[in-house]
């Protein structure tokens, strides 16, 4: 069974369309687009430029509800709010709020669970359940925009600004729904939220075939690569789909990605004590970075329930960083948001704020 259509899910033109075969006007999807993307409304009943029937109909039709919160958690003094959503056949989601001084960014679903198979991550432990739709992927934007706007995370109203799909899933793997949830985040208002591609990050394990139609596609959101070691050895076993796509065919991938786009790309590495964070291995990464257009993210290793495996020593971590930045290598390590309520899939980190 698919989740119900929604408005989301469809193009401006096709918006219009069902409208039409509603026996309704086209405008009509426009001022429901305006109610949802540009006003963040959830409230039909408010709406009083459309007639009630036509409003009804067109709600019921376009507007279904697709995820329903089951329960969120706080941390942060109330910046960083993760929430869990039941979707319509009862799979569990879920994304997280995090609230800066400049900026706010929300991390977002786009699988229920992850083929992928990392064994690192939470996700990956259970297998994927499903593909999200377009209306249940855009759904988790526009509800942390709604919350935002209405002041209820902590600082007052704010505008959501960043977008991260660094939540649970490979968004690569659910292609369609992904480039068509950007859409509608970047569309300007009132048929998309307005947010800039570049203020939009797609985080990939490395699927080099999505990675090259995103290149084609031509949209400058800002594009991550999960590393996580620069030799292929290790990476067979960190990364599984690594024996598929290899490092050199990621990072070829990623520099074409860059060429096309004029946007640097960042490469995402979980730190992981004794496993990927001995000097050597900055170094190979130093080496194979130094003369491309990237920033490195490392990540601390949020640790799963049962692992045997833990985030780096300190002194490991300030030696890595050293060594890539003696290579002329820009990295950062990311601040660990929401760790305490286990952010989206256990690894919340995202802070896109050095790309
Ligand atoms: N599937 C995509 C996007 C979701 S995961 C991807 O793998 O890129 C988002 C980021 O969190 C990835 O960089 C991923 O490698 C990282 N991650 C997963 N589990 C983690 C953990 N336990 N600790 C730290 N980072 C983790
Ligand atoms: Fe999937 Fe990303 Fe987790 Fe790997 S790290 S299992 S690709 S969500």
């Amino acid at each position: 069974m698919k989740p119900p259509r929604h408005l989301a899910d469809l193009t401006v033109e096709q918006r219009g369309e069902v409208a039409v075969e509603l026996g309704e006007k086209s405008f009509r999807a426009k001022q429901i687009a305006t109610h949802y993307f540009e006003h963040l409304s959830d409230e039909p009943q408010t709406w009083t430029d459309l007639p009630t029937s036509s409003r009804d109909l067109l709600v019921e039709s376009l507007l279904p509800t697709l995820i329903t919160p089951v329960r969120s958690v706080t941390c942060d003094g109330g910046r960083t709010r993760k929430d869990l959503w039941r979707l319509f056949d009862g799979v569990l989601v879920e994304s997280v709020i995090m609230r800066y001084p400049d900026r706010a960014t929300v991390c977002i679903s786009s699988q229920a669970g992850c083929g992928m198979g990392c064994p690192f991550c939470a996700t990956g432990q259970a297998g994927l359940t499903r593909n999200l739709s377009a209306g249940e992927i855009t759904e988790q934007v526009v509800a942390s925009a709604r919350a935002l706007a209405r002041g209820e995370i902590a600082g007052g109203p704010m505008r959501l600004s960043n977008v991260v799909f660094m939540g649970m899933g490979e968004p690569l793997a659910n292609y369609g729904p992904v480039i068509q949830t950007v859409r509608n985040i970047t569309t300007p208002m009132p048929n998309g939220l307005g947010i800039s591609a570049r203020s939009v990050t797609v985080s990939t394990v490395g699927l080099v075939n999505g990675i090259d139609r995103l290149t084609k596609e031509g949209i400058p959101v800002t594009l991550a690569v999960s590393l996580h070691t620069p030799d292929d050895e290790l990476r067979d076993t960190l990364v599984p789909i690594n024996n598929r796509f290899n490092v050199s065919e990621v990072l070829r991938a990623a520099d074409a990605y860059e060429a096309r786009t004029g946007r640097r790309y960042s490469i995402e590495y979980a730190l992981i004590r004794d496993i990927n964070d001995q000097a050597w291995r900055a170094d190979l990464l130093g080496r194979l970075l130094k003369n491309r257009n990237t920033h490195v993210n490392l990540i601390p290793l949020n640790p799963t329930p049962g692992s045997k495996w833990t985030a780096s020593r300190q002194e490991d971590q300030d030696a890595f960083v050293h060594l890539l930045e003696v290579h002329g290598v820009s990295v950062t390590v990311r601040d660990t948001r929401g760790r305490e309520i286990d952010g989206a899939c256990g690894q919340l980190a995202a802070s896109e704020k050095n790309i």
